[in-house]
């Protein structure tokens, strides 16, 4: 039925395979990795990380087909707020890393392992500082406390004023307990893989607000559809992706019908490339609502073989519609 511009078999034949890579270490990736391709809508970005198998990648596929070949709803705002992201650092390198973005919002990694709370605290404060009273400063844990742990750092914490902790704890339960132990807001992040976690995380009163990116959760119009059903505030997050799956993400945060909290999409900087000649990235902290466009030059430039990544498509593709 599907003519042969959006057939998916056709979309990955011609796809592009990219490696880029990154500035500094995430998830333990240092080259991000990635697949384009190109449709009557635009361009899509199917990206899963190396260890997804195709159950999980068939989301992410759906994303980069929707980009493909639906294109996205209408956007309900211009530019979307952003946060300026803060590794696990010296105070003084923190300080600069915020003045130095034009961010109002603050994410400041805490809880890294071998390091103090009171290293936690120097950074926090220095954070503070730089964004003025006025900045909406969070931090995140990724899930490396324990309750006990996360209550005593969070009360400490806070003395700085926070917005909110991201996964300050690994599980549902963790997070349940604690965000009945301390006032300041829980968001969960790593809690949400897949389509099904944010109404698990409501149901388990496990937080307050919800990280939500397009791609693991099938992309722009599901996430839309998981958000009103979850019903919690949504932070936008990206997975680190070129501006081609960065803009996916914008195209959520401007069709949800409420956002009140920045988004972490400002991750552009973590890559040494992008593929498109003007790249998602903000300006005073917020990020401008468009689809940029593949520069032909610089995707020549990070192309690899591409033939992995079809595969991977093809059984993602197999896999949803099998
Ligand atoms: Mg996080």
């Amino acid at each position: 039925m599907a003519d042969a511009d959006t057939d998916p078999d056709t979309l990955q034949a011609r796809g592009t395979a990219y490696a880029i890579p990154m500035r500094t270490r995430f998830r333990g990736v240092t080259v991000r990795e990635g697949f384009l391709v190109h449709g009557p809508a635009g361009w899509g970005e199917f990206s899963p990380f190396a260890e997804y198998g195709p159950a999980e990648c068939s989301r992410w596929w759906a994303a980069c087909h929707e980009a493909a070949v639906e294109g996205w709803p209408r956007p309900l705002r211009e530019w979307i707020p952003v946060n300026a992201t803060v590794p696990a650092v010296g105070p003084e390198d923190a300080h600069r890393v915020v003045t130095e973005s034009g961010c109002h919002t603050a994410k400041v990694k805490v809880a890294e392992r071998g390091q103090s709370l009171s290293e936690d605290i120097a950074r926090v404060e220095a954070v503070r500082d730089a964004l003025g009273p006025a900045g909406h400063l969070r931090v995140d844990a990724n899930g490396a406390w324990d309750v006990d742990t996360a209550t005593h750092a969070i009360r400490e914490l806070d003395r700085f004023g926070l917005e909110y902790a991201e996964q300050p704890c690994p599980t549902l339960t963790d997070l349940a307990c604690l965000r009945r132990a301390v006032d300041v807001p829980i968001a969960a992040d790593e809690s949400i893989r897949r389509a099904e976690d944010p109404l698990r995380v409501r149901a388990a009163e496990a937080a307050d607000i919800v990280v939500l990116k397009a791609q693991p959760l099938g992309g722009v119009r599901n996430a839309l559809e998981i958000a009103e059903a979850c019903g919690l505030p949504v932070v936008i997050s990206s997975a680190v992706e070129t501006s081609v799956g960065l803009a996916a993400g914008v195209a959520l945060a401007a069709a949800l019908p409420e956002l009140n909290h920045a988004c972490g999409l400002a991750t552009m900087s973590l890559l040494t490339a992008d593929v498109c000649d003007e790249p998602l990235i903000p300006t005073e902290g917020a990020l401008p609502v468009r689809r940029p466009d593949v520069d032909a030059e610089r995707l020549a430039a990070v192309t690899v073989d591409p033939e992995a990544w079809r595969a991977r498509a093809h059984a993602a593709w197999e896999h949803r519609y099998q």
